[in-house]
């Protein structure tokens, strides 16, 4: 199996390949088309399997490069996590030329107002953690009514560090056909809730 065989865009390839990936982990054979078609998609597996590229390259293939509003909003446990999606995120969208936003506590609200507000820098993919992306929805600096896909990176580690309300309150105000995907090492209870929730049909992928 090889990157070359799951139909990408070719400037997804080119972004994959200059990243330095030569073939796809079992992960990424098993779960980067799923994504691709749309569908919800639960991956477990642990970090280091290569879950990163698997979403991005799945964000990235999907969203419409001629409209500049958010398409995809991914969430993270932490404010170092959501930095690195949004490196690899920007490597991987390099040559499509993707424009991502990473909103996260500890930076300044009014730098993320700007941002997500300028139309010149309007975002197609904003990567963070629950508190400060709910916050930017709640005042509506991001807007909401084009994102068509979620994905929870380390769900399990969001939910045990209290985030569950955040993430369900985010949920509300995306429009109700977003496609999720939820990525996690463990699945507690409460991360099958919200795949019960809030997907529809997920394909499960165990890795
Ligand atoms: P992740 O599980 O997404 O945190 O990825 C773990 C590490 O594996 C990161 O350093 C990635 O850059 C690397 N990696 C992911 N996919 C591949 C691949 N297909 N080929 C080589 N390295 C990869």
């Amino acid at each position: 199996d090889s990157f070359d065989s799951m139909e990408l865009r070719s400037d997804l390839l080119r972004g994959i390949y200059a990243y330095g990936f030569e073939k796809p982990s079992a992960i990424q054979q098993r779960g980067i088309i799923p994504f691709c078609k749309g569908l919800d998609v639960i991956q477990q597996a642990q970090s280091g399997t290569g879950k990163t590229a698997t979403f991005c390259s799945g964000v990235l293939q999907q969203l419409d490069y001629t409209f500049v509003q958010c398409q995809a909003l991914l969430l993270a446990p932490t404010r170092e996590l959501a930095q690195q999606i949004e490196k690899v995120m920007r490597a991987l969208g390099d040559y499509l030329g993707v424009k991502v936003h990473a909103c996260v506590g500890g930076t300044s609200v009014r730098d993320d107002q700007r941002i997500l507000q300028s139309g010149v820098h309007n975002m197609a993919v904003v990567v963070g953690t629950p508190g400060r992306v709910f916050d930017m929805l709640r005042r509506q600096y991001l807007r909401a009514d084009a994102i068509k896909m979620f994905v929870l990176d380390e769900a399990d580690e969001m939910l045990s560090r209290g985030f569950k309300d955040q993430i369900y309150d985010i949920f509300q105000l995306l429009p109700s056909k977003v496609q999720v995907g939820v990525f996690s090492a463990t699945m507690p209870p409460e991360a099958l809730e919200i795949t019960r929730k809030f997907m529809s049909k997920p394909v499960r992928i165990l890795v």
